[in-house]
């Protein structure tokens, strides 16, 4: 076995990762993620014992962020960021260590920041690495340490995507240490390990809460828009992933260039949110999912950024035309720091664009936490009148498998007496479709990015609260696809809040051993997804 990973849906045979990724990960790459999040761990332990004694340092929690973050799958391929990863949290580390009175090391400290190079770092990954985990403390235990620590994973992304915008709550990060700290201490205890998990879902939660405000004060609250997803002639950028403010730096670097940008996959959303889609080169959306990138990256005509995830290894065709900037890194691949985009602004210019207009289509997005706010009232006067039936929530990540065909024949024999909420990039299986009205109301109301799963929980709260019930009672259901440590983090936060009945695919986690999903499935009565008329039956039936 050349490695060991399983922390997304994609892992090999259902079971993980061993010889390379399925998401193109090498052994090396690996090796040096897991040592990072061995580095986050014991850098956490110090910082959570410093916040006990009333101590911190932002360069530490930044840290601890940017080191989970850069472990998600598809962001970080590339073996020399990450061997300045490890140097930075050499350095951390010492600041987290001296921060504490007692200068004690953490109970499983290594030396591996005694090593330079790429080589002598792996010779210390062995004792900290998923294998010996699992060996360590049993298949169950190890899957339930890994679920804490892939969402958060996924919370770090939000935190720090807030983070950047300059939104930060110092208890959240508290939050991180202690639940590293917990996650790093190696619990066999089925009942303490899920009661961290969930604490992690609570983290999430605000992390997601962080990111909705720095958004929604950043860029004004989403409104419904519509949205080109043809191309029009002229010069053209690309921009994928989810982080905002890069997309807003490029519209300001790129105004009067007569470039024209576009928004890929997960950067949908932005063309609601009014500070965004002020700019009137922000000319539309191209392409799907994250999954389809190598085909429609080789067809789109014009430069292509890739912040934040998800990367995929790129052809050559492109490979001089695509940039990656924050945390997103391929060898090879230029990376744009400090935003300055002027390189990728200069591929744009040289690459041939797009020769003529498309014919003009566009689908509707927008529906953020205040339009569902505004949203409600009709939405419970139609419930009432018996006019809504049901509402779905269908979404999640997307992802390659063949079963995910699954969540675009749910959403076309969803009945048209019900409304479809949807988020994240699994949006894209269904939302070039017509849905129409139901009551005035659209049928499919596009919430926005994963993180935006904390404007629909508000929502369901809201709702449930105006017809004084719980959420469970609410005429609702969550459908949600899963692929990687976001979608993770997200499950949490929906368990933590003691949400049941949620119905999961297109296949469970590799780390969820049959024992946890049993316990799982007592509680929360979670689902695996079957076919969709059958679950539509059991859902309306
Ligand atoms: S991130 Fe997913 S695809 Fe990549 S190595 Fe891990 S389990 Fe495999
Ligand atoms: S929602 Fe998940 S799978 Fe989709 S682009 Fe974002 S990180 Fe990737």
């Amino acid at each position: 076995m050349n490695m060991l990973c399983y922390q997304c849906e994609q892992a090999a045979r259902g079971t993980g990762c061993t010889t390379q990724g399925v998401c193109g990960k090498e052994p090396i790459i690996s090796d040096l993620q897991e040592l990072v999040v061995h580095a986050a761990k014991e850098i956490a332990q110090y910082a959570h014992r410093a916040a006990q004694e009333g101590r911190r340092d932002p360069q530490v929690d930044t840290f601890v962020l940017e080191a989970l973050f850069a472990t998600v799958t598809n962001v970080n391929f590339d073996p020399e960021r990450l061997r300045e990863l490890l140097h930075r949290a050499a350095e951390v580390k010492a600041t987290a260590r001296s921060l504490s009175d007692s200068g004690e090391a953490a109970p499983d400290e290594l030396h591996w920041e005694e090593a330079s190079d790429v080589d002598s770092l792996r010779s210390y990954v062995p004792p900290v690495s998923l294998a010996r985990r699992i060996e360590d403390l049993g298949a169950e235990a190890a899957g339930l340490g890994e679920l804490a620590l892939y969402g958060l994973k996924g919370a770090a992304a939000y935190a720090d995507h807030a983070r950047i915008l300059g939104y930060e709550d110092p208890e959240l990060y508290d939050g991180f240490h202690r639940l590293l700290t917990a996650i790093a201490q190696g619990s066999t205890q089925r009942d303490e390990l899920l009661s961290t998990a969930l604490e992690v879902g609570e983290l999430n939660l605000r992390a997601m809460e962080i990111l909705d405000q720095a958004h929604t004060e950043t860029y004004g609250h989403p409104e419904p828009a519509d949205v080109r997803i043809t191309p029009r002639k002229g010069k053209a950028i690309l921009v994928s992933g989810h982080d905002m403010k890069d997309l807003h730096a490029l519209l300001e670097q790129t105004k009067g260039t007569g470039i024209n940008v576009y928004t890929h996959g997960e950067m949908l959303p932005a063309h609601g949110y009014p500070e965004l889609r002020k700019y009137e080169h922000l000319a539309g959306n191209y392409g799907g999912a994250w999954q389809e990138q190598r085909r429609e990256f080789a067809d789109f005509p014009g430069a292509i950024l890739m912040t934040t995830n998800c990367l995929q290894k790129p052809q050559d065709t492109y490979k001089h035309r695509i940039f990656t900037s924050g945390l997103v890194a391929w060898p090879g691949v230029d990376h744009i720091n400090d935003r300055d985009f002027a390189p990728l602004i200069s591929a744009a210019l040289e690459a041939p664009g797009f020769d003529e207009d498309g014919p003009a289509q566009h689908i509707t997005v927008g529906f953020g936490r205040d339009a569902l706010h505004k949203a409600a009232g009709p939405l419970l006067e139609a419930v009432g009148q018996g006019k809504i039936r049901h509402l779905f929530l269908i979404g999640g990540c997307d992802g390659a498998k063949p079963g995910r065909n699954y969540y675009t024949d749910l959403a076309l024999a969803v009945p048209e007496d019900c409304l479809i909420l949807t988020l994240a990039c699994g949006k894209y299986r269904f939302n070039k479709l017509q849905f129409g009205t139901v009551a005035r109301i659209p049928r499919l109301l596009d919430v926005g990015q994963c993180n935006d799963a904390y404007a629909a929980i508000r929502t369901a709260m809201a709702l449930a609260d105006a017809l004084d019930c719980e959420v469970n009672d609410l005429p609702l259901s969550l459908v949600l696809s899963w692929f990687e440590q976001k979608a993770v983090g997200i499950l949490l936060t929906l368990l933590h809040l003691g949400l049941r009945n949620i119905r999961l695919g297109p296949s469970l986690p590799a780390f969820v051993t049959p024992g946890v999903l049993q316990v799982l499935q007592d509680t929360y009565n979670i689902k695996p997804i079957r076919d969709p008329q059958s679950d539509l039956n059991e859902i309306l039936g």
